[in-house]
């Protein structure tokens, strides 16, 4: 492309909603043929609100809500947000925590009231369990599993390395993310979600949106490797996020897109941003893309 429909092309993007911060970004995006999309604030809202709380051993539903808030008030995670907004709204008092520690991808830790409590993914949780079968107290598992096929994301609560309670998030689809995902497989592109979240909540809302391939329970610093995986097989990857742990992949994709609603690590990696987390920033993308190649514009 010649300079001149280069700068057209971004002065076009500009009032489309299609923010182009590399040149290259806007010439390579017709050429895409797969996209990778990150799901929790992505294509979804990444406003995620506690739906259900199930609980075992005879502990409120309350007292679930108080434990798991006390130790997620010293989170940043948006999951987090959620639990303490829920004990909040529910006008109960957090009681102070102790000795905070967090994994990535993983969960939260500290003493609340003498006890220790974990919040989190299964493996978060019940890896510290010797044997977290037998301490499930009232088939937790069963109910946890019915929230996850609708969608929800569900963590675990143990105290004192006994399952107790799980708290299900929902965060609903973005009403624009099923449009968009239609129009890129019209395209002939293959769609391919990323994203730490359970198995079987990913394939729920994969299935929701028509989205071919789906790779769960992928660790924060496991997202650049399975884009460059991809690209390692010669696909042409686009890859849409909005997380600091998107950030990697964002980079190493062959076109990177930010959501504009997400976090500014994500928007330095990322050659292209969609201000208004929009997906179909990324069809209105490759329209420009082809336009400015073209030099029809
Ligand atoms: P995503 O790719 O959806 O943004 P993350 O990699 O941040 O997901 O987290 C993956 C999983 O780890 C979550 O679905 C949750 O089970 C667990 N997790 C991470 N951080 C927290 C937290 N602060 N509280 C509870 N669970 C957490
Ligand atoms: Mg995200």
């Amino acid at each position: 492309a010649t300079p001149m429909s280069v700068m057209v092309g971004v002065g076009r993007g500009a009032r489309e909603g299609v923010l182009i911060r590399d040149a290259e970004a806007l010439e390579t995006m017709e050429k895409v043929d797969t996209v990778v999309v990150d799901k929790t604030g992505t294509l979804t809202e990444g406003r995620p609100a506690v739906t259900t709380v199930i609980t075992a051993g005879g502990l409120s539903e309350d007292d679930a809500l108080r434990y798991a808030a006390a130790v997620e008030r010293s989170s940043e995670h948006p999951l987090a947000a959620a639990v303490v907004s829920a004990a909040q709204d529910s006008e109960l008092a957090i009681p102070a925590a102790s000795g905070f520690s967090s994994e990535a991808g993983g969960g939260v830790s500290a003493t609340v009231e003498g006890r220790q409590v974990r919040v989190g993914s299964a493996d978060y949780v019940v890896a510290s369990q010797d044997d977290g079968a037998s301490r499930d107290g009232g088939g937790i598992r069963e109910r946890v599993e019915a929230l996850r096929a609708k969608g929800a994301t569900v963590v675990l609560l143990s105290l004192d390395d006994s399952l107790v309670a799980a708290l299900a998030i929902s965060d609903p689809v973005k009403e624009t993310s099923a449009r968009a995902v239609a129009e890129l497989r019209g395209q002939g592109l293959h769609v391919v979600m990323l994203t730490g979240d359970n198995r079987t909540t990913a394939q729920a809302v994969a299935d929701q949106l028509g989205i071919d391939e789906v790779h769960a329970e992928v660790r924060p610093e496991d997202k650049h490797e399975a884009v460059t995986r991809l690209m390692d097989q010669g696909r042409r990857v686009a890859m849409a996020g909005d997380g600091v742990n998107d950030a990697p992949a964002l980079a190493a994709a062959t076109v990177g897109l930010a959501m504009g609603t997400g976090t500014d690590v994500a928007m330095q990696s990322a050659g292209i941003t969609l201000p208004s987390g929009d997906l179909n920033g990324i069809v209105r993308a490759r329209a420009l893309s082809r336009a400015t190649m073209r030099n029809i514009h």
